[in-house]
């Protein structure tokens, strides 16, 4: 059951600034070393930002060490989550169908080699390679220009909102919504307290997990924070007779197309990497040309490139579709930003890079480690003080 206040408190142990995915996870893990959390989220209601807007999907399959073992702990309390939880209200609904990476490209496909000998050295040895033909005898609809996938069972999706509830229940730490951070309360540059817009909490620790808004709520206490966000869309169709329902994610590797089954149909994505940031905002402007570049097959970016059913869906035309959108909140190297910030008691948890569902759990484990002293500042691969080198953008 979720505590919630009719108005915030006078005083907590941590404030946590944004009630989404990271906010909920830095409440349950808090609350767990008996730190006193507080939630406070500006929208009426927790979970109605960035988080719902996602795919709900988490993986294994990464190319660099640090987020393959952030979110194999996270994949842990997945699987495990009301024994660990400790609360049975939300269910998950974990659907471990796997991640089917296909290509058409005999050089991508030499990559994916690359990719995969290195993943199993760093111990995900249940990454397979699988050549066209074993490709389409398991998922038929899977077309003869592809000449190989990489794939795990074990990767899945899940209800990022059960993800979120459940571990604010899980915590029961209070709530208070329609609470909005406007300033911050310092004293000989020391962290005393947060200005809501409905009146003063005192604290000597709190926590930026505001999600795309961590930026402008770090720049109320005069940081400069190294994010950007960018504008991201799902295509949502409801009712979708021929997708699969126990089909995988399957993602075209050479186009980073890539769709899911979901509800009585499918959520449908692409990460265009020439996308511009944006300012954070409530409403991300969906854009139907999103929609349309991944279901006509004529797109060079469509999902029917790799998956044949979904010609026959557009060629049938009377299949409905909505859009959702939100941001990205990137940092410089695509990994979150989490421990202290240069004022005492402000603290940052955030910029998980599209990332958030899968890493959020176990970074915001670790963002607790760091906080209570249980984890040296330099053994934090995530802080904020890093050398942040800029790699390629990971396409999902
Ligand atoms: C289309 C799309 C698909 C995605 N798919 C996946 C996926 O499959 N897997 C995955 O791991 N990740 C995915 N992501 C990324 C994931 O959704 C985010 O990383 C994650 O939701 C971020 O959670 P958050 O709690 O940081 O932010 P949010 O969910 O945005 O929560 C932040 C909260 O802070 C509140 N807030 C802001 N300012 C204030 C203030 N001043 N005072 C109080 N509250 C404030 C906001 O109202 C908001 O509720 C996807 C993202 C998008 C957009």
């Amino acid at each position: 059951m979720i505590v919630y206040l009719d108005e915030p408190p006078r005083s907590a142990g941590l404030v946590i600034v944004g009630g989404g995915v990271v906010g909920a996870a830095t409440a349950f893990y808090a609350s767990r070393m008996g730190l006193q959390p507080l939630v406070l989220e500006r929208r009426a209601a927790l979970c109605t930002l960035t988080t719902p807007a996602s795919t709900g999907a988490f993986r294994l399959q990464f190319d660099n060490r640090e987020e393959l073992e952030l979110v194999r702990e996270s994949v842990e309390l997945f699987l495990s989550f009301n024994d660990i939880t400790g609360q049975s209200d939300y269910d998950l609904g974990v659907r471990q169908q796997g991640y089917l990476w296909l290509t058409t490209d005999d050089r991508r496909a030499g990559r994916q080699r690359t990719l995969v000998a290195k993943q199993h050295r760093w111990g995900q040895d249940d990454i397979e390679l699988l050549d066209g033909d074993e490709v389409r005898s398991r998922w038929p609809y899977v077309k003869d220009e592809v000449v190989q996938a990489r794939w795990r069972a074990g990767d899945g999706f899940l209800d990022p909102k059960a993800l979120t509830l459940g571990l604010v229940s899980g915590s029961r730490a209070p709530v208070c919504t329609g609470c909005e951070v406007v300033d911050f309360r310092t004293s000989n540059g020391r962290l005393t307290g947060v200005e809501t817009n409905r009146g003063i909490v005192a604290c000597d620790a709190a926590v930026i997990a505001a999600g795309p808004f961590s930026g402008v709520v770090g720049a109320l206490a005069g940081l400069r924070l190294p994010l950007t966000t960018v504008a991201r869309h799902k295509v949502v169709m409801p009712d979708v007779p021929e997708v699969p329902p126990g089909a995988p994610m399957t993602i075209d590797d050479d186009t980073g197309a890539h769709w899911r089954p979901a509800l009585r149909g499918a959520y449908l994505l692409y990460t265009d990497p020439t996308t511009p940031p944006s300012p954070p905002a409530d409403d991300v402007t969906p854009d139907y040309r999103f929609a349309q570049a991944l279901l006509d097959p004529a797109s060079p970016v469509s999902v029917a490139r790799v998956s044949d059913f979904w010609e026959r869906v557009w060629a049938r035309g009377a299949v409905h579709w909505f859009i959702q959108s939100g941001h990205y909140t990137m940092t410089p190297d695509h990994r979150p930003l989490l421990g202290p910030s240069d004022i005492p008691g402000l603290h940052l948890n955030t910029g998980y890079s599209g990332h958030g569902i899968m890493g959020g759990p176990a970074g915001s484990r670790r963002f607790i480690d760091v906080l209570t002293g249980r984890t040296r500042p330099e053994d934090n691969d995530f802080r904020l003080d890093r050398a942040f080198s800029p790699r390629d953008l990971d396409i999902l």
